[in-house]
């Protein structure tokens, strides 16, 4: 039985709508910016593409699963 991983890479299709966390990206060090103005948290539906993070548009981060939505 496959375990279903709970990181994804951004491009990769989700597998259950819910609420996906970002789980680093080098905009969360970046102390020069307003954090409470960035977004951790995404809604993202089934089917749909994990994107790049929202704050910088790195394509380098993971999502992390968090619950279903
Ligand atoms: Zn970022």
């Amino acid at each position: 039985m496959v375990k279903t991983p709970d990181t994804f890479n951004i491009g990769e299709i989700c597998p259950e709508s819910g609420i996906y966390k970002l789980t680093h990206c080098t905009c969360m060090l970046d102390a020069s910016c307003d954090i409470s103005q960035k977004q951790y948290t995404i809604p993202l539906v089934k089917g749909k593409r994990f994107p790049p993070c929202r704050n910088c548009g790195s394509s380098t981060i993971k999502w992390e699963f968090v619950r279903k939505a």
